[in-house]
Parts: C-alpha cells; structure tokens; sequence
C-alpha cells in the first residue's frame, strides 16, 4: 500500500488498511513516518516537531514510528517481562489521552490478525504478545495502577500529573529502557500550565529518554525542562 512506500512495516500496512480502513497516509503521514522511522531512537540530536491541525492524521504519526521500533524487541522482552517502559505518549486531557489510546489499542489488535495468517507472521504475534499499552490517567486507584505498572506496560498513555506521581512514587514503574516521549499537543499542555510537571517528568526521565516528539496544534514548541528544543527540533 501507500503506506509501504513510506517505510512502514507491511504487517502494519496490512493491518491499518484491512482492520482501520486507512489505506492512504495523510499529508502529515507522509511527511512524519519516513522522517521519524529513519531517526534511532538513540540519536538525541533528532528530537523531533510534528505541528499540523487537529485531525490531521498526527496520532497515527507518532503511534506508528513507535510501534515499529519496539516489534524488533519482542524476542528480547518476550522472555524479558521487567523490561518495564519503552514508550511514553503524554496528552494535555484524559479524554484525548483515552482516544490516543484507543487509537493504539486498534493497531495493537495486529497480534490478533497475525494470529490468524501466515506462518512468519504467526512468528510475530506470538512474540509480540508482550506488546501491551496502558492508558494512566488517574481514573483508577493508584494502587491498582502500581500493581499494572509492576507488571510492566511497554505502552504508556498518559496525562502529566498522574505520570509525575508515579515516576516520583512507584518503585517498580521501571523507565530505565525508555525509548520514546512524545508530548501530544505539546503547546496546550504549556497553555494549561503543565509545564513544572513536564519539567519533572523529564527529570525522572533523565538520561532514558531517547527520542522525543512534540505534536503540536498551531505556534511552536517550546523549550521544555532544560531542553534546548530549538538546537535538536526537527520541524516537520
Ligand atoms: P488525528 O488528527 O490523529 O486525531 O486523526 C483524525 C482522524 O483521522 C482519526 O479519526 C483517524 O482515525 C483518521 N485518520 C488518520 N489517518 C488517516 C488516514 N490516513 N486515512 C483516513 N483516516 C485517517
């Protein structure tokens, strides 16, 4: 599909376009997934600016690029369940963190599918069984989201202050092998004021941290807890 020729997974083409009904990238998809599936995680120097209007097509921006990145790993965390947190996708409300997260809950159904085709592919789901998200919010006790935490959650979808606590507060919430933050309508999370609490966040990030994204709305990314934004953005 159109989706290939920007470099993403076949299985995740496949998937998007039989299951979601996305059989063609947007303008933003076209321009993000090749740029953010060619920078390594590692490479801090490409942290990265999505701006586009909402409804866009920017979730699946991000979502994808993140994704594929983590289906390598599935042979090591398979068998390695306290790999802990891998990915960390912070929204400025619950309600669009829940949608995010619906969002990647729909692509993550690609285990099902996988399930049920071919033998290689067979291969993939059952290593990417481990591949589960969480949506942390603060909707639930803290106490059952420590025990969802300990048992490790690659995916985590949350809103900022609920994040913070727990990085200042569980123990076992382990971040050590963190490989994306991505900061979902990045300028409303400042215009609400999250910005101490995303200043936090990266503090007890710090040095785990690998690539970062802020998708924004309109305006431009701001420098955020120390971060020289403007010498490492990327603006796509
Ligand atoms: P977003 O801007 O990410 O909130 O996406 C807005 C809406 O567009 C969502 O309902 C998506 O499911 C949908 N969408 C995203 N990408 C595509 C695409 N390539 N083709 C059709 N619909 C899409």
């Amino acid at each position: 599909s159109d989706f290939d020729g920007l470099g993403l997974n076949p299985l995740l083409s496949a998937h998007l376009s039989k299951k979601m009904e996305i059989k063609k990238p947007t303008a933003i998809q076209r321009a993000a997934l090749p740029a953010i599936l060619s920078t390594v995680p590692e490479d801090v120097e490409r942290d990265v600016f999505i701006q586009s209007q909402t409804g866009s097509g920017k979730t699946l921006s991000f979502l994808l690029p993140i994704i594929q990145d983590l289906l390598p790993l599935s042979s090591l965390s398979y068998i390695d369940r306290s790999i802990g947190t891998l990915a960390i996708i912070i929204a400025p409300t619950r309600e669009l963190a829940k949608q995010i997260s619906d969002v990647l809950e729909d692509l993550l159904k690609l285990r099902l599918r996988a399930e049920h085709e071919s033998a290689d592919d067979l291969n993939t789901a059952r290593l990417t069984r481990w591949l589960v998200s969480g949506l942390l919010i603060g909707g639930s006790t803290r106490a059952h989201e420590k025990a969802r935490l300990r048992k490790g959650l690659p995916i985590l979808v949350c809103t900022p202050g609920r994040l913070l606590d727990h990085l200042q507060k569980t123990a076992s919430f382990n971040v050590a092998k963190c490989r994306w933050l991505v900061l979902d309508e990045a300028d409303r999370l400042m215009e609400l004021g999250f910005e101490d609490t995303i200043t936090g966040i990266l503090k007890g990030l710090d040095g785990h941290r690998k690539l970062a994204l802020q998708a924004l709305n309109e305006g431009i990314g701001r420098e955020v807890g120390g971060w020289d934004w403007e010498r490492k953005r990327r603006t796509i």
